[in-house]
């Protein structure tokens, strides 16, 4: 049987890890040829060894995506490595904790580099080779954190409601053209997003990860989402099952952004 996205190729940022990764691998399983955009050369390779070990075809590219000409250059490569682009996910993201006084200067900037800024540079040069695809889709990781506020993360809640608004003004301008641009926003999901985490001191880092699962217990769904699950709703976005999705800033948050946290039992 044909596969979701037979024929077509696809650049996923940030794939070298997490959700990107899941996404590289459901996407490649489903036809899509994958450029693997990610600043993480190792993991990025990773993600390609795994696509290739799975019966699919995909390239790396190592790429900032806070770096525009970066970013063009890579979407180019990608385009005439397959031959056509059709599908762009801009999914690379950080985050830096810290109440606005404590954020440095230098953290805000870089946030909002990678996590809004990224997102522009990415479909700005991708438009144009979707547009000669006949059309295509955009799909933007934003995060429940651009819906609701969260503690002690200015800069990123910040930056991922930007990537809402963003999501919806291009659509409105690309959506006549056959060029669908759409938001993810998941809640907690259980990734190395943590990994940054891997660097702290062994103290803190046990009481981020045991904050990060108790904030997820706090979820309706009362627990993190797995990578794959957030994976098939970019697929959605990515398929012509979603054909008339334009804009839309879908949430896969186990209920995160529906109701203040209620104590159960
Ligand atoms: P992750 O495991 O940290 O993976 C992110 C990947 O992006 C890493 O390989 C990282 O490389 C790469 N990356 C970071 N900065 C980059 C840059 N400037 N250019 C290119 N690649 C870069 O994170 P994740 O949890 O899968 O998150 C993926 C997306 O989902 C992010 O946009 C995040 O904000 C969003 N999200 C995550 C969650 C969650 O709970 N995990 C919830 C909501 C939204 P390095 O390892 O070298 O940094």
């Amino acid at each position: 049987m044909a596969g979701k996205l037979e024929g077509k190729a696809a650049v996923i940022t940030g794939a070298g890890s997490g959700i990107g990764r899941a996404i590289a691998l459901r996407f490649a399983r489903e036809g899509a040829a994958v450029t693997v955009a990610d600043l993480d050369a190792a993991g990025g390779e990773t993600t390609v060894a795994q696509v290739e070990a799975d019966g699919g075809r995909a390239r790396f590219v190592a790429c900032d995506v806070a770096d525009s000409a970066a970013v063009r250059t890579t979407i180019d490569a990608a385009a005439a490595a397959f031959g056509r682009l059709d599908i762009l996910v801009n999914n690379a993201g950080i985050g830096v904790t810290g109440r606005a006084e404590d954020l440095s200067i230098e953290d805000w900037n870089r946030v909002i580099a990678v996590d809004l800024s990224g997102v522009f540079y990415g479909a700005k040069y991708a438009i144009p080779h979707l547009r000669r695809a006949g059309g295509g889709a955009i799909i933007n990781v934003s995060s429940a954190f651009g819906i609701v506020a969260a503690p002690e993360v200015p800069a990123y809640c910040a930056a991922k409601g930007g990537v809402i608004m963003l999501t919806r003004q291009l659509a409105v301008d690309y959506a006549r053209e056959g060029i669908r641009v759409n938001a993810l926003c998941p809640g907690y999901v259980a990734t190395d997003m943590g990994g940054r985490r891997a660097a702290l001191p062994p103290r803190q880092r046990d009481a981020a990860n045991a904050r990060r699962e108790a904030n997820a217990a706090l979820q309706p769904i009362g627990r993190q989402a797995h990578p794959d699950e957030i994976a098939a709703a970019a697929l959605y976005l990515a398929s012509d099952e979603s054909s008339f999705v334009v804009g839309a800033a879908l949430c896969v948050d186990g209920g995160e952004t529906i109701s203040f946290p209620h104590l159960f039992g």
